[in-house]
This record gives C-alpha cells, sequence and structure tokens, in this order.
C-alpha cells in the first residue's frame, strides 16, 4: 500500500463524463489498496473564460479580485470528482486550498507556497476517504486566497506529494508522457520513458508546455517521484523523471528538441566598449522586473562594441521604450530590432562527456541555409536564435540528425 498524489489537469476533467472517467480510475487505484490524494484543475477553458470576464468588467483587473475569482474553476471540479467518487461507492472528500490549508505568500496571481498543513488530509485518508484537493491556490497569512500563475495545479501536486512524503506524484494530462518533441511539428517524435529532473527543466524553461517550471523545480528540491501520464489510456507507463545518479541506463546524448516563438531580440549597435556599459544597457530592464534571456556582447574594435539581448514578446515594446534614453544617453550609433524570432534548443545532460555537439547542431542548421543569431549554451543544453520562419525546420532537422526520429 503506498500514498500517491494524482493530479488531473483540465481537459482530463473538461466535462461530467471525464470527470466520472477519472474517478473510475481511482477507484481502480483505490481498489488496490492504496491511498490516494487527487489534485484537480478547473474544467479546459473555464480560467480563460473567468480571466476574459474579469477583463471585461476592469481593464486591469485588481490582483486579489482575481485571485477571488480564478480560484472557483477548482472550486467547482473538487466537488464534482467528489460527487463522481461517492457515486462509485468511495469515501471522498474536497478542500480548497485555505481548507487544507496551503500557505503562500501574498503574491496575488503568482504566490509561492510557502508551508503546507497535511493533517487534515492526513486524518481523512487514515479513515479510508480519497482526498481532492484544488489546485492552483492557497491562502496567505491574512486569510486571502491566492494563485500560484497559470498552470500552478502541477505545483499543487507535487508540493502535496512532497508534504506528505507521497510514493509518487502522478500528473494526467491529455499527452502520454514527455516527448523528445512537439509531436504535432515532428510526427516522428518518441515518448521518452525517463528524463531527468534538470533535462525536464530546461524543456519546460525552454518551451515544452508539458510541466509547470516551478513544480519540476519543487519535485527536484524536495526529491519527489515525478510521473507524467496519460488520462485517456488505460494503461501505460508515462514519462518518469529521474535523478541523474539514479540513472544507470544507457543514457542518450540528446534527450530533447525544445523550442519556443515568445522572445524578442534588441541589439543595440555602436556602443562604447567600457566598464559599466552593459549594466547602463540592463539595468533599467532589470528594475522594471523585465527578465533578460540570452546575452551577447562581441569583442570590441575602436572602443566600439555591439550588444544583444532577448526578452520576452510582452515586454518587448515596454524594453524598447526603457532604452531610448540609455541608447541617447551613451551615444550607441543605432538600435535593431525584432519579435520575429524563434528560440531552437537541444536539451541532454549526455552532451557534458561529448565534444562536437555544437559543431552537429550548427552543420544541420547551416545545411538548411539557416542563419544562427545569437547562440547560448549551459551544460546541458545548446539554444540558438533564428528567423522564426524556420522553426519547424530546424527542429525537424535538429530531431533527426540526433538521431531522436522514431525507427521506422
Ligand atoms: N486552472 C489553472 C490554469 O488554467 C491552473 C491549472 O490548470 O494548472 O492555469
Ligand atoms: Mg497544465
Amino acid at each position: 500500500m503506498a500514498l500517491i498524489v494524482q493530479k488531473y489537469g483540465g481537459t482530463s476533467v473538461g466535462s461530467p463524463e471525464r470527470v466520472k472517467n477519472v474517478a473510475r480510475r481511482i477507484a481502480r487505484w483505490k481498489a488496490r489498496g492504496h491511498q490516494l490524494v487527487v489534485v484537480v484543475s478547473a474544467m479546459a477553458g473555464e480560467t480563460n473564460r473567468l480571466l476574459a470576464l474579469a477583463r471585461e468588467v476592469q481593464g486591469q483587473p485588481n490582483p486579489r479580485e482575481l485571485d477571488v475569482m480564478v480560484s472557483t474553476g477548482e472550486q467547482v471540479t473538487i466537488a464534482l470528482m467528489s460527487m463522481a467518487l461517492m457515486d462509485l461507492g468511495l469515501k471522498a472528500r474536497s478542500y480548497t486550498g485555505g481548507q487544507v490549508k496551503i500557505l503562500t505568500d501574498g503574491a496575488f496571481t503568482r504566490a509561492r507556497i510557502v508551508s503546507i498543513d497535511e493533517e487534515r488530509v492526513r486524518a481523512d485518508l487514515a479513515d479510508g476517504h480519497v482526498v481532492v484537493v484544488a489546485g492552483f491556490q492557497g491562502v496567505d497569512e491574512a486569510g486571502n486566497i491566492t494563485t500560484l500563475g497559470r498552470g500552478g495545479s502541477d505545483t499543487t501536486g507535487v508540493a502535496l506529494a512532497a508534504a506528505l512524503r507521497a510514493e509518487e506524484c502522478q500528473i494526467y494530462t491529455d499527452v502520454d508522457g514527455v516527448y523528445t518533441t512537439d509531436p504535432r511539428i515532428v510526427p516522428e517524435a518518441r515518448r521518452l520513458k525517463t528524463i531527468t529532473f534538470e533535462e525536464m527543466l530546461e524543456m519546460a524553461s525552454l518551451g515544452s508546455k508539458v510541466l509547470q517550471i516551478r513544480s519540476v523545480e519543487f519535485a527536484g528540491k524536495y526529491r519527489v517521484k515525478l510521473r507524467v501520464l496519460s488520462s485517456f489510456e488505460e494503461e501505460g507507463e508515462g514519462t518518469l523523471i529521474t535523478f541523474e545518479e539514479d540513472e544507470n541506463m544507457e543514457q542518450a546524448i540528446i534527450s530533447g528538441i525544445a523550442f519556443n516563438r515568445d522572445e524578442a531580440k534588441i541589439t543595440i549597435l555602436g556602443v562604447p566598449d567600457r566598464p559599466g556599459i552593459a549594466y547602463q544597457i540592463l539595468g533599467p530592464i532589470g528594475d522594471a522586473s523585465i527578465d533578460v534571456d540570452m546575452i551577447v556582447q562581441n569583442v570590441g574594435h575602436d572602443g566600439m562594441t555591439d550588444f544583444s539581448f532577448t526578452v520576452h514578446r510582452n515586454d518587448y515594446h515596454k524594453a524598447l521604450e526603457l532604452l531610448k534614453p540609455v541608447v541617447a544617453h551613451i551615444k550607441a550609433r543605432d538600435v535593431l530590432s525584432g519579435d520575429k524570432i524563434a528560440k531552437v534548443s537541444v536539451v541532454g545532460v549526455g552532451m557534458r562527456s561529448h565534444a562536437g555537439i555544437a559543431s552537429t547542431m550548427f552543420r544541420a542548421l547551416a545545411e538548411e541555409g539557416i542563419n544562427i543569431q545569437m547562440i547560448s549554451t549551459s551544460e546541458i543544453k545548446i539554444s540558438v536564435v533564428i528567423d522564426e520562419k524556420y522553426t519547424e525546420l530546424a527542429v525537424r532537422v535538429l530531431h533527426k540528425v540526433f538521431g531522436l526520429d522514431q525507427p521506422a
């Protein structure tokens, strides 16, 4: 008998029929003698509907009120799920985040979990209940309802698994695991049996949308055994997120190709090459809480250099505005910018011990005539910025050249 936390996403509970299906799955796990804590998202589309509704009334909705509102999506599904379980003859009880209680900081719409009081949950489990908890929400010190950011139910699931020292946290979604890349772009993409935390973190932050990044960080920190599975398939082992040191299988050098089209690029030409310039350029950007991703500065010549960086597309226009006075002040020659870019990355812990990954990547792109605009690397990934229109081609070519295509 094990204590298992299962999290079901919005599509998995998107209709009464689907809720009942999930309840039957839970019942099968229960019948095997396990203790179950179930975390659910709002029904598919509900959170978006609520956000749109708020915006119709207040252009920039008040964050506290927004959280009061969007948290209702999950409150509906916990009750529906408990009813469906009861209908199958199981003992079930639902809790909102505040009832558990999941204590967070006070940052509305992007709160972080501070602690979880798991006593009530444990008592119900001991009593034979399936405990159903609302994902995505918590409560701050002052008793205000908070939410954890889009996709935050994943983090609720992992945090509960950590607090309860669960045997496993199973994330049920509409895909049957983590893939080598997006199968909609590369039909040859394969499901990975395992992926390490570090790789999953890179994949999540580089654009793979399977898990909320925060949930992966959490699982890594608290060593929660995390598995991604499909709620639409009867059986299947999904993808297990592993710790590198536990990995004794023959590891592929590259595990996946990630990409995103969320960034924009800004280049400042003819910047004086002297101490303090990078700070002068990026200082105001950082002060405005705008995240900068890639940064490239060239070797200077004649006392001048060029400086490029990327920001999220949502912050693009604001960043350009903030730069205007700086550019005038440092007497830079010109600013070039554009948001028609994509970042494509190869990820794999195996690349640490293999030379030539970068050259293989760059050659493959060159052979397709794809120009690389920027490059950045870490120990386990290489990312390039390219013209957005080549995204799919680049992903397909890299998927193939690194041997990820499914054997025919
Ligand atoms: N319902 C929330 C969202 O759509 C949280 C979640 O589904 O994880 O972002
Ligand atoms: Mg999700």
